[in-house]
This record gives structure tokens, sequence and C-alpha cells, in this order.
């Protein structure tokens, strides 16, 4: 079985090709500059295939007409016909309160995406016109949106509710809803299948330009960092994370600041990139200038440990106790130095590293002490096959 997984940002989509089964990629890439001019990177790993194509892409559907000409290619392409494609699976990233799960794309879901938009301004059109693209390339093709809201839903009252007045809530549903899921909810199935039963209390840390955290209980979310938008929770690459709605209101009135430009500079300007100085968003970055000396990489670091490491003892206070660490996306795979500076904030309640087996980068490794209390794993996450997975399921229902 082949499907195609989407995901679509406002100028750029990424693609995987890949058998639900298995989980083998046959092919993935990326469009870039859609709107403007237009790039494809398409690579077919298997048989080493990597190539880099100048192709106008005015609109979405140009960038997937792109996709499936080149996956049909008879030298870089790796099936003969787009037929061969069984359905396409999307990443649509606010599902709001009505989606708990994924679902076939139909008028009444497109819909739901539309109503949305208020909530996620900034990716539902851009998943919306993906989706569209796809009706109009391939028509008739099975389709499935998979929510990046869905997984959380099974938060409970007390943490998706802000304590604002009622009428916000009832009648424009600003509640917490938070992000990456679909990443959640893969790390906490394989953290279950690795921990051999269901019945943990488990937290993820998903650490990357992006990082929120879940607490997860019996497999259910119960809380998560990010809020009504991705840019609550711990400070990140570029966003500022949790802060004093005061803060904002004094910046756009000494500054002279609409709401959208200092929400601007609080998504793009802020987190580690901010507090280093403007150096880099980037960890790899900030961990050479630290070894350098650099006063301000150092901050930059030692914040984003101590705030992950406060959302860990909060979430452990939330589920009543702590089984299983689980460190998952960019840094949290690659960063031995940031699961160490966290996991030693956390040592009073019971984890302890090997600081041997928290040398792994990107493969999934228990990385506790055999006398750790909590059991502590990098799990790499693999959103692509959920959404297949997922695409399959509802498509062969
Ligand atoms: P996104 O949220 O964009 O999906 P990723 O999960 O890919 O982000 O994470 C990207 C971040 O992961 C990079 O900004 C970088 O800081 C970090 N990262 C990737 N590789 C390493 C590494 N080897 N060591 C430390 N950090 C790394």
């Amino acid at each position: 079985m082949n499907i195609l997984v989407i995901n679509a940002g406002s100028s750029s989509l990424k693609y995987q090709l890949m058998d639900p089964h298995t989980g083998e990629v046959a092919a993935k890439g990326l469009c870039e500059r859609i709107g403007l001019d237009g790039r494809l990177t398409h690579k077919a790993p298997a048989r080493g295939i990597k190539v880099e194509r100048e192709i106008p892409m005015p609109t979405h559907a140009e960038a997937i007409s792109a996709v499936l000409e080149i996956l049909v290619d008879p030298e870089n392409g790796v099936i003969a016909s787009t037929d061969e494609i069984d359905a396409v699976g999307h990443r649509v990233l606010h599902g709001g309160d009505k989606f708990i799960q994924s679902c076939i794309i139909d008028e009444a879901c497109k819909q739901a995406i539309r109503d949305c938009i208020p909530l996620g301004p900034l990716h539902n059109p851009a998943n919306l016109m993906g989706i569209e693209a796809c009706e109009k390339v391939m028509p008739g093709k099975p389709q499935v949106a998979v929510f990046d809201t869905a997984f959380h839903m099974t938060m409970p009252p007390k943490a998706y509710r802000y304590a604002i007045p009622t009428k916000y809530y009832e009648e424009d549903h600003l509640r917490r809803y938070g992000f990456h899921g679909t990443s959640h909810r893969y790390v906490t199935r394989r953290a279950i299948e690795l921990m051999g039963r269901s019945d943990i209390r488990l937290v993820n840390c998903h650490l990357g330009n992006g990082s929120s955290l879940s607490a997860v209980k019996d497999g259910k979310c119960q809380d998560t960092s990010m809020g009504l938008s991705p840019l609550a929770g711990v400070p990140m690459g570029t966003r500022s994370g949790d802060i004093d709605p005061c803060v904002a209101q004094f910046i756009m009135n000494k500054y002279g600041m609409t709401a959208d430009e200092c929400l601007n500079m609080l998504n793009k300007k802020s987190g580690v990139l901010a507090l280093s100085n403007g150096l880099s968003s980037d960890f790899r970055d900030l961990e050479a200038g630290a070894e350098s000396g650099n006063e301000a990489c150092c901050l930059a670091l030692d914040k984003f440990d101590y705030e992950v490491s406060k959302y860990v003892g909060a979430y452990a206070a939330a589920l009543g106790g702590l089984d299983c660490l689980v460190f998952t996306a960019g840094v949290g795979e690659n960063g031995p130095n940031t699961r160490a500076a966290i996991c030693r904030n956390l040592g009073f309640m019971g984890v302890k590293l090997d600081p041997e087996r928290n040398q792994v980068r990107g493969k999934e490794a228990l990385i506790s002490a055999d006398d750790s209390q909590v059991k502590v794993w990098v799990i790499p996450t693999n959103e692509e096959l959920m959404i297949a997975q997922d695409t399959a399921e509802l498509v062969e229902k």
C-alpha cells in the first residue's frame, strides 16, 4: 500500500510516499518558495536518488503536480502511475474541539477546518490549500486529515480551561488545545510498547525548533504545554513560551506596536534566539557558543533546561508520580547535553541517567541508569508514519 503524506505550509510543502504497514519510505521531499518561484528537492532513499529542480509553483496545485510528476518519473520516480497511490494523508494544524481523531476529508470536514482558521490563522489556510490542490490534481483520491490537536482532546477541563470569563470559552472557543499531537501520540504508543504496560504515568518532551511537553496517563493526554496556539509553554527556538500578558501590553504601548506585530516578535524573534542575543535558534550553535564561553548562549541553554524541568515537575504532580520520561524531536533525539541537564534537575524525584547510554543520537534507546526510579527513553518521533497509518485505517474501513 502507498500513502502520500502531505504537510503543507504557506510557502512550502513536505511529502513522503510510504507503506503504512512496514513504515518504509519510498520517496520524500520538499517544495519550497511556492508563490515566489518554486524549488523541488526529491529523494528516493532506497535507490540513492536525490534531485533538486527549479519548477514554477505559483500555487500549491503546481507544487502537488510537480510532486506527482517526479514520483512517476521513469528516472527518479518510484511508482509507474499515480494510480499506485492509494490515498493521501494531510497534517492539519488545528482541529478545534471538533476533532478528537483523524477523519476522511469531505465537504463537512473541509468546512470544519475552515471554521478553525481563526484559531490557527497561520497554518489552517495552508493545510486547506494542500488538500484542495490534491483534489484538483488527483480528483476522487481518498484523503484523510490528521490533526495536531487531536491527541490532546482527552484533557480534563481543569487542564484545558483558561481562568477567564466563560463566554470566551463558550462563544469563542478560547481554551488550551495543544499541538505536536501526532508526535506525542506516536511516542506514547512506543513508550507503552517498550514499557510493556499501558497504565504508565508518562511525560513526553518533544524538544525541537518548536517544543512541547505532554502529561499522559493510561495512554491518554492529561495536560500539555502549548495552549490556544503553539506560542505557549517552554521557550523555543524563536518563540517566547509562557509570558505575562502585561509584557506584551507594555511593549505595544511603549513602542507603538500593533498586537500582530508584538505577536510576530514573540513568535519569530524570541526564545533561545533572543536570549543568545540573536546568535542562533539552533541548539548546536548555542552549544558551540556556550563551549567557547559565550554567556548569553549559556543563559539561553540554562533557561531552556530549567523551564523544561519545571514542566516535567509540574506534570509529575499532575499525574501523581512519574514512571517514564521520553525525549523526542531534533533536540530531544540528538542533544545528550540538554537531556543530561534536564535529568540532573529532576534527580530529586528519582530520575537518573546512565551517562554512556545517554550519548545516543537519533536512535530508540533506554538512557536511564538501572537503578533510576523513572525510566528515561529516547524515542525518535515519526509523525508521517502515524499520518500514513491513520489514513490507511480510515480508507481500508
Ligand atoms: P522542527 O520543530 O522544525 O521540526 P526539529 O525537531 O527538526 O524541529 O528540531 C530542530 C532542532 O534540533 C535544531 O534547531 C537543532 O537545534 C536541534 N538539533 C538537531 N540536531 C542536533 C544535534 N545533533 N545536537 C543538538 N541539537 C540538534
